[in-house]
């Protein structure tokens, strides 16, 4: 049987336990053998924002990657800098592993905005893209991208959520391994004042 290849790609700012889960679906219910983390550069869709510094946000998903031994971090879409596009990594690995099958996990906030990647089809074409979608089946993708969706247990945590928690000093245990939230105190990450 060929190599099935989980993609899991992101800001990673910071990366949390709602990103371990989706992993651990893809491990269980796709019997996939190993997921990457893919931490971009430059999100195309996300310019808005300040992005933590590529090389923090690489160091945090490697710590995540340490909590399973299925869980790799692949940084080539940091060291390939400017805007990461997903199209460019699909083939990448299409390039490396000719003969792998690609499953591309995405969240459905993530999927939603598919219709505005670069290149959505080509990438449908490369890769299987697996929605994780938290309990009830997600909303159909505009644009007849071909997507399967895979039922996940709901786990309410986002980046967003964690970096507001840290700028108002709360607490992120039980958000985050340990050893993320170590990082992101000594750091001084996501701090407001
Ligand atoms: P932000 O709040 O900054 O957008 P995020 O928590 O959504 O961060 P990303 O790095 O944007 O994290 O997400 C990477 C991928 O993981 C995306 O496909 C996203 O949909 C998915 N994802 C993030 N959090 C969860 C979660 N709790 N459950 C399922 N999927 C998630
Ligand atoms: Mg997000």
């Amino acid at each position: 049987m060929s190599e099935q290849i989980g993609l899991l790609g992101g800001s990673f700012d910071p990366p949390h336990l709602g990103h371990l889960f989706v992993a651990y679906t893809a491990f269980e219910e796709l019997g996939l053998t190993s997921v990457r983390l893919i931490p971009t550069y430059r999100q195309p869709l996300k310019q808005g924002r300040p992005v933590t510094s590529a090389e923090h946000r690489v160091a945090m998903c490697r710590l995540l990657a340490a909590e399973d031994p299925r869980l790799a971090v692949d940084p080539l879409e940091v060291e390939r800098g400017g805007l990461s596009y997903t199209i460019d990594t699909v083939r990448a690995y299409r390039a490396a592993r000719p003969s792998a099958e690609l499953v591309l996990l995405l969240g459905e906030d993530a999927a939603a905005t598919l219709p505005q990647w670069r290149e959505p089809h080509a990438i449908a074409a490369e890769a299987r893209l697996v929605v994780v979608s938290r309990g009830e089946p997600g909303p159909a993708i505009p644009g007849s991208i071909q997507v399967e969706s895979l039922a996940s247990r709901r786990i309410d945590i986002s980046s967003t959520e964690i970096r507001a928690r840290v700028g108002a000093g709360l607490p992120i245990r039980g958000f985050v391994p340990g050893s993320i939230a170590e990082y992101i105190g000594r750091h001084g990450l996501y701090r407001t004042t």
